[in-house]
């Protein structure tokens, strides 16, 4: 483990920056969010959460996936692919660390997806352990630490000092960079600090969110729940809870006729919406209930049966904050549940 004194931090980003591109949480417009890295931008150091996620890195909102060239009846095919150019991103918490194993599940299962892949291997992850969780966090129902982090590299800010544990070859490369700035210690500095997170994130109001209901029970009888006639009324199917959530990774791909060329664009889409997976036949989920009920029965049932029981969830709360009409996950899974 290494150390550097927090007022150094601004040297660190520094050098960062020097060796490659570095994006880190920042306040813009009274919310934080991660910008790119340059002199002026304060790392926003007591914020938990960005209002998005950093999902947006590896698979973001809109991307061009290909473009054509028409010359009478020749179709020319141009990449579109932004390439390998490497990044970091600085103050990934642990929930938005843990959503990216839920991520790579998806997209680097075959058919592996080349645009996420390209960016998984380009990033480096810097992750910051959680000093001051918050009353809508529920990583640990999911066992995911905030006082221990993955990702390429972890860190804890503690008074005075940030540690640093690399985690990955990616981790100790950018690492070797650093070995003028950051000192070697034993790390035995931070177990007080750890042992405070772990406290206060084991009595946080919905750190007992228990899912035995919904891994014992089976799938047609919790789809068939009358629970599900109530629960979804006031969502107004406006997928802001999709759309901040690490986890959420549905997508439509489109055509848009520039003229000379057509492009071909993913952009993420929301089960919540009502043109989502629309066919020539129609809809099949007609209704805003049987398209809250998918939402939920994918990340809480059929995502773990498919997925050696991986819940897709990571308790970072976002829905929990953003919604609304006050809907969210936890009160979802306990309404069916009765818990
Ligand atoms: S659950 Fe809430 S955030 Fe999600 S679509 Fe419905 S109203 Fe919007
Ligand atoms: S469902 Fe809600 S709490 Fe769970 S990962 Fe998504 S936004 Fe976070």
């Amino acid at each position: 483990m290494r150390k550097l004194s927090s007022d150094r931090m601004s040297e660190l980003f520094e050098r960062l920056d020097s060796l490659c591109p570095l994006y880190l949480p920042g306040e813009k417009d009274g919310a934080v969010s991660f910008v790119r890295y340059e002199q002026g931008v304060d790392y926003a150091v007591g914020a938990l959460n960005t209002v998005r996620s950093a999902k947006d890195f590896f698979f973001p909102q809109v991307e061009n996936i290909a473009a054509f060239r028409m010359t009478g009846k020749k179709i020319e095919i141009l990449e579109n692919q932004n390439g390998n150019e490497p990044f970091v991103v600085f103050g990934v918490r642990a929930c938005d660390a843990a959503s990216f194993s839920l991520l790579d599940q998806v997209f680097l299962s075959e058919p592996v997806d080349p645009y996420y892949r390209d960016r998984r291997e380009a990033g480096t992850v810097i992750t910051v352990a959680c000093g001051e969780p918050d009353t809508s966090c529920f990583c640990t129902a999911f066992g995911i630490d905030p006082a221990e982090p993955k990702g390429d590299i972890s860190v804890w800010l503690t008074d005075g000092f940030l540690y640093w544990q690399p985690r990955t070859d990616k981790g100790e490369n950018l690492t070797e960079n650093l070995t003028d700035i950051l000192e070697e210690c034993d790390g035995g500095e931070i177990k007080s600090y750890q042992d405070t997170i772990k406290t206060i994130a084991n009595q946080l109001p919905l750190a007992n969110l228990n899912l035995s209901y919904w891994e014992n029970t089976d799938e047609k009888e919790i789809f068939a729940s009358p629970v599900w006639d109530e629960i979804y009324k006031g969502c107004l199917g406006c997928g802001l809870c999709t759309f901040v959530c690490p986890t959420c990774q549905c997508y439509d791909v489109r055509d848009f006729d520039c003229g000379e060329t057509v492009r071909k664009f993913r952009c993420w889409d929301s089960c919540m919406y009502s043109d989502f997976t629309r066919m020539a036949h129609g809809n099949p989920r007609k209704t805003q209930k049987e398209r809250f009920r998918q939402r939920f029965m994918h990340k809480l049932k059929y995502f773990p049966e498919n997925n050696g029981g991986l819940v897709s969830c990571v308790g970072c709360g976002r829905c929990v904050r953003s919604c609304p009409q006050g809907l969210n996950i936890v009160k979802t899974a306990r309404r069916v549940s009765d818990d």
